[in-house]
């Protein structure tokens, strides 16, 4: 398939996050996806090589405990 878009981590391999810092932020975030091959974030699960759902948002969220 020649649609899949390059990911983050071939693109830092091929120097374009040197290039173009500013576009390269735009693609983490916001953060919803981590790789778990080489720890990148990510707000699209195509961009990682292995792509897992990260917890960031639900940790943004107050968690209430509920009290004895
Ligand atoms: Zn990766």
């Amino acid at each position: 398939m020649q649609s899949i878009r390059e990911t983050l981590c071939l693109l830092v391999a091929e120097g374009y996050l040197n290039q173009h810092l500013k576009e390269f932020e735009e693609l983490l975030f916001p953060p919803l996806y981590l790789c778990t091959s080489c720890g990148r974030l990510a707000n699209e699960e195509e961009l990682l090589c292995l792509p897992r759902k990260t917890e960031y948002p639900r940790s943004l969220s107050t968690v209430k405990e509920d009290g004895r």
